[in-house]
């Protein structure tokens, strides 16, 4: 959907091994209902045009090469363009990862969808190949994006996971300075749902040629601190930004920084909000765009990028070959991080009772 997945549910769903360090994103098409609703306010309408697409037998192709490297892909997350609009090539990906022992494959497999078509029509038929997880993206009036009944997409999914199509449900929300309100009364909508997740994210847009936040941090701190009195919303309420706003934001507090001390930086406030950065460090991170280009990071946030940094996907060892150069990159990046050493933050988070 807009923005990268994250895969942020895995400590309360699907914890990884140690030696597994890779988040894949595999866009598995370039198809949505919602492309010209959402604009350019869709993340992955500005940064990618005009690209070729390969055909759907090398999507598969890359995803069982990525899943057959489960000793270092962490999670196997499908993001798009709209992963229900190619419902039997998802279906094949689910039914090559039930295929592989759990001991060999990643630690999940999952999707982030807005389709309500898809979801309804579809998820119950992946009861013998449920994914891990099922991110709705679900946004509020005024944000720029898809419009429509956000509700019977959550009734589409929650009853798909109560038929063993998906094990859990989370639901992404974009917010602004100006849909502040709005996302915090969306809380009240969801309450009756039993969501895992809420994870709350700010807007993204482009600005000269890569991707920015448009949230201040002092619009974080206030999201933070309206949604400390609406936690029991989901299982768990998350709110998603970077490395240093987060340091900016938290105050004497511990660093639950995740499995490698790189991947992510997990911290639980003391109003029962989680904050959650991800890792800046380069090797952690590919997406497959859907003309097989494998790019970092950095890559998918900027504009106009035409070849990726890992390579070009075409074959098996094209995916072993990106993941040797991701590792090279880990070993290259590892230096003594002040962040993970010292743990504790200074500047105080004035949370409300
Ligand atoms: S629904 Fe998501 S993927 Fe589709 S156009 Fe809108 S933001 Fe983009």
């Amino acid at each position: 959907m807009a923005l990268g997945a994250e895969m942020s549910l895995e400590s309360i769903t699907c914890p990884p091994k140690a030696t597994q360090e890779v988040l894949v994103n595999l866009e598995i098409n370039d198809r949505c209902a919602f492309t010209a609703a959402c604009g350019e306010t869709c993340y992955l309408n500005s940064v990618h045009v005009d690209h070729a697409r390969i055909p759907s037998a090398s999507v598969l192709a890359a995803a069982r090469a990525f899943v057959a490297r489960g000793d270092i892909v962490r999670h196997l997350a499908i993001p798009g363009k709209e992963p229900f609009e190619t419902p039997e090539l998802l279906l094949e990906i689910a039914r090559a990862f039930h295929a592989t022992p759990e001991v060999e494959r990643p630690a999940s497999l999952g999707v982030i969808s807005a389709s309500l078509p898809g979801i309804q029509q579809w998820l119950p038929k992946f009861d013998q190949a449920p994914l891990c997880w099922l991110a709705l993206s679900v946004d509020v009036e005024g944000s720029g994006l898809r419009a429509g009944d956000p509700l019977r997409v959550l009734d589409a999914a929650v009853s798909g996971r109560t038929s063993g199509g998906t094990k859990a449900v989370a639901v992404n929300t974009t917010f602004t300075a100006e849909t502040l309100e709005a996302v915090v009364s969306l809380a009240t909508r969801l309450q009756d749902y039993a969501i895992d997740q809420w994870a709350v994210c700010p807007l993204m847009v482009p600005r000269g040629l890569s991707m920015h936040s448009v949230v201040s941090e002092g619009t974080l701190e206030r999201l933070v601190l309206r949604l400390g009195k609406l936690t029991d919303v989901a299982a768990r309420v998350v709110v998603e930004t970077d490395p240093d706003s987060l340091r900016r934001l938290v105050g004497e507090t511990r660093w639950n920084i995740i499995n490698t001390n790189v991947w992510r930086i997990e911290v639980l406030l003391p109003n029962g909000v989680w904050l959650f950065a991800r890792t800046p460090r380069p090797g952690y991170f590919i997406r497959m765009r859907y003309d097989g280009e494998l790019l970092s990071r950095q890559q998918f946030a900027t504009l106009g990028v035409r070849a990726g940094r890992y390579g070009t996907f075409r074959s098996y060892s094209d995916v072993d070959d990106a993941l040797e150069r991701m590792r090279q990159e880990r070993i290259a990046s590892e230096k003594p991080d002040a962040d993970a050493q010292q743990h504790t933050i200074t500047r105080s988070f004035q949370v409300a009772a």
